[in-house]
């Protein structure tokens, strides 16, 4: 007898400044049985982003035509960009029995959820606006008004947490990372919709 366990999906959301990308690299890096989802987005590189590591980058009309095709599990405009979950992967990589962490924003997040019901949602946050506001002056990268905007984001992102099943606090790094492989180590002796029982 054959069992072919299902893997799950992860979304990590959290606002800008919170720590998720560092907090989802560490995850990446130490469980081989979690993938993460490259997203598509029209946002243009940043120094150091290569294409198919962090983004696939594309254009708008590109985007648009990939979205008609449905071609994404759910795509949003997140500060400007469009940024799209690809649904090939997402799905094939769960078949394979291997868990998909999504790295994305609270609307995305939601829509996985109404789509995946056994989505596992978790939300990444600073101990206060205080630490946000702070991580996000010190890291240098934004304008004063860039700031102001991820903070207005920050508390409206705040009111959806309640959809969300786990929070976990990065006041420390490592900490955090912890967490996030405690919740996704559950998540593999959860029996997923999808998992089979082959007798053979
Ligand atoms: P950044 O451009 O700073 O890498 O990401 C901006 C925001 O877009 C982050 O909150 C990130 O989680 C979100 N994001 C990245 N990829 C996706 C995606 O495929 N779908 C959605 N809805 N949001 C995404």
């Amino acid at each position: 007898m054959k069992i072919k366990a299902k893997g799950s999906i992860v979304v990590v959301s959290a606002p800008s400044g919170a720590g998720k990308t560092s907090v989802c690299n560490a995850v990446i890096e130490s469980d081989k049985n979690t993938v993460y989802s490259v997203s598509y987005t029209t946002r243009k590189p940043r120094e150091g982003e290569k294409n198919g590591s962090e983004y696939f980058f594309t254009n708008e009309d590109k985007f648009k035509k990939m979205a008609k095709e449905g071609k994404f599990a759910e795509w949003a405009k997140v500060h400007g960009n469009y940024y799209g979950t690809p649904k090939s992967f997402l799905d094939k990589t769960l078949r394979n029995g291997k868990n998909v962490l999504l790295d994305i924003d609270v609307q995305g997040g939601l829509d996985i959820k109404k789509q995946y019901p056994e989505a596992c949602m978790i939300f990444i946050m600073t101990p206060d606006l205080k630490t946000l506001k702070k991580r996000l002056v010190s890291r240098n990268k934004d304008s004063k008004e860039t700031i102001k905007i991820r903070l207005e984001n920050a508390e409206k992102e705040l009111k959806s947490l309640n959809k969300y099943e786990y929070l976990v606090i990065n006041g420390n790094l490592n900490e955090a990372v912890d967490r996030v492989k405690t919740i996704i180590k559950s998540l593999d002796y959860r029996i997923k919709k999808g998992t089979v029982c082959k007798v053979s």
